[in-house]
């Protein structure tokens, strides 16, 4: 079902002076969109800041991008959009934000895509970073195309997050949770290391999301979605304890000390990452 136009544009302006106050865009960043009719679009224009914009502002366009109404230029990442409601029919509206963990997460190379907390197992599966594309280009729509069919919510490396829903409402809140993750991992990880669920508890929370009758997400054990960081992501290699010296002699004693640098230091430089 579609919303009609005159609430669909109160409801695009409210999210967006909402995303603004959360710091999740500024200035003229960010774009959202909401589906009219089968081939109707309105979406943000180009240029805006998002905080002061009003319900005129808005454009209407076509399924391919052409203007239909509105005064101003729409939005220049628009086919990411309009890729997003091709990929899936059932969805109503797209979120683009830039919400600064989620972005920096992506900048240092570390996955979100682990499943760490049980409600986002249960309402997201996982949180996948989509490859590097220059903003703006047809790069950008290519590299979200094949995982907004199986995730609502993506990590554009470098640059934001992409969510969709079925209402803006439901775009809105996976963008929340995304950030409110990011924002936990980063936490938790200045206080030691983070483990995922192990595949105990994975399946348990399967059972129950089943029982529950809750939708069946994607899950991405094995980090295949994330295109940021070398294979493993969060996980890191435990460290393994040093073999005792075969020999006593200073010389074997020296090496067992070199063993032990090298090891500290590696660790450490994995730890950053
Ligand atoms: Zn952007």
């Amino acid at each position: 079902m579609f919303v009609n136009e005159r609430e669909a544009r109160k409801n695009i302006v409210d999210i967006c002076k909402r995303i603004h106050e959360r710091g999740w865009i500024s200035s003229t960043d960010g774009n959202v969109s909401m589906k009219l009719g089968r081939d109707r679009i309105l979406t943000t224009p180009s240029g805006i800041h998002k905080g002061f914009m009003t319900e005129s502002d808005l454009v209407v366009t076509d399924m391919k991008g052409k203007l239909l109404s509105g005064s101003r230029k729409p939005s220049s990442e628009l086919m990411m959009h309009i890729t997003c409601y091709e990929q899936r029919p059932e969805i109503n509206a797209v979120v683009h934000a830039h919400p600064t963990l989620c972005i920096a997460f992506s900048l240092a190379g570390v996955t979100l895509a682990k499943c760490l907390l049980p409600e986002v197992v249960f309402t997201l599966g996982s949180i996948p970073t989509a490859g590097y594309s220059t903003p703006t280009t047809n790069e950008v729509p290519k590299s979200i195309e094949t995982l907004i069919q199986d995730y609502d919510g993506v990590i554009l490396e470098r640059h934001g997050s992409l969510t969709v829903g079925k209402t803006i409402f439901e775009a809105y809140n996976t963008l929340e949770r995304m950030e409110h993750v990011a924002e936990i991992t980063h936490k938790a990880r200045q206080l030691g290391e983070v483990h995922p669920l192990n595949e105990e508890q994975m399946n348990k929370l399967m059972d129950v999301s089943k029982q529950l009758g809750l939708p069946q997400k994607k899950i991405n054990t094995e980090c295949n979605g994330c295109n940021v960081c070398p294979e493993g992501g969060m996980n890191l290699p435990t460290p393994q304890p040093l073999q005792p010296s075969v020999s006593s002699c200073s010389s074997g004693n020296q090496d067992a000390k070199l063993i032990e640098l090298v090891t500290k230091e590696v660790l450490k430089e994995l730890q950053k990452g």
